[in-house]
């Protein structure tokens, strides 16, 4: 049976006939955790609209299984944060678009169990725009998880947050996915986020290189990727990667050439 839950036929997308991204190809199966990683600008997110639906192909391609349930966290910063709701009622809002209506007991206690596991149980009442960013996080986590997806789909889930918040995402994305969660999502991260990741694709204006972290970091595609040089090295077992120190003298902040 085809598990294919979306594929990219070589697609390209434009604003304002300007171009955005250029033949992309990717196929995403049912049970995968795939990472999108590139710079800011290359691209990422016009991936996600273009999967999305909100932003309309200029050539190729997007399929999408029937009936796939999909679930999207926007980036924090794409959020209008002045909207006057409580952590309850937006994750609420999801599952039921009316904001008093009262939900149906199974309904409720499943909104009760997400908030408990995304710790987000103490600011249940609290308005959604007193949160910090790794909270306000959670609460859109929350708020896709409620729809119960079969596809996840994150635009850069550790963006603005502190390393303990990441760490924390990471984990429950990883759980998820043990418990069968097909995940897609956006990062320029590579070192926090994506080299933990099962696949990547690496990303500029088009898919430069797709694979397994130890794969696809590789000097030559991350600076296809990123545009500069970078090293790559091994620590405890996993791929680390640095700018790279072998182009020109290497300086600190505040130091002068001799
Ligand atoms: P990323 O998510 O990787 O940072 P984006 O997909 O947001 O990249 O942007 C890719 C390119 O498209 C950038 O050059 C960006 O300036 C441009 N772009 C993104 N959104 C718009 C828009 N709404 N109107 C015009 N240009 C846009
Ligand atoms: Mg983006």
């Amino acid at each position: 049976m085809d598990q294919t839950l979306i594929r990219f036929e070589h697609v390209g997308c434009s604003y304002d006939g300007v171009s955005a991204v250029e033949a992309v190809d990717l196929t995403v199966v049912d049970g995968e955790f795939v990472g999108i990683v590139g710079p800011s600008g290359s691209g990422k997110t016009t991936v996600l609209k273009a999967l999305l639906g909100t932003l309309d192909v200029s050539y190729g391609h997007v399929f999408r299984r029937p009936d796939l349930r999909l679930a999207y966290v926007p980036q924090v910063e794409a959020v209008d944060w002045s909207f006057p709701v409580t952590v309850r009622e937006v994750v609420a809002m999801s599952v039921d678009r009316r904001r008093f209506t009262r939900l149906d007991h199974g309904t409720e206690s499943r909104i009760d169990e997400l908030l408990e596991r995304l710790g987000l149980k103490a600011l249940a009442d609290r308005h959604i725009r007193d949160l910090s960013g790794g909270q306000q996080q959670r609460v859109f986590l929350a708020r896709a998880l409620a729809r119960q997806p079969e596809l996840l789909v994150l635009d850069e889930p550790a963006g603005s947050v502190d390393v303990a918040t990441r760490h924390e995402i990471l984990h429950l994305l990883a759980d998820l996915h043990h418990e069968g969660m097909t995940i897609l999502l956006t990062t320029h991260d590579i070192n926090g986020l994506a080299a933990h990741l099962p696949r990547l694709v690496c990303f500029n204006r088009t898919v430069v290189a797709d694979g397994p972290p130890e794969q696809v970091l590789h000097p030559y595609v991350l600076e296809r990727t990123y545009g500069a040089p970078m090293d790559v090295l091994q620590h405890g077992g996993m791929p680390v990667v640095l700018e790279s120190r072998g182009h020109g003298p290497h300086r600190r902040l505040g130091e002068r050439a001799s």
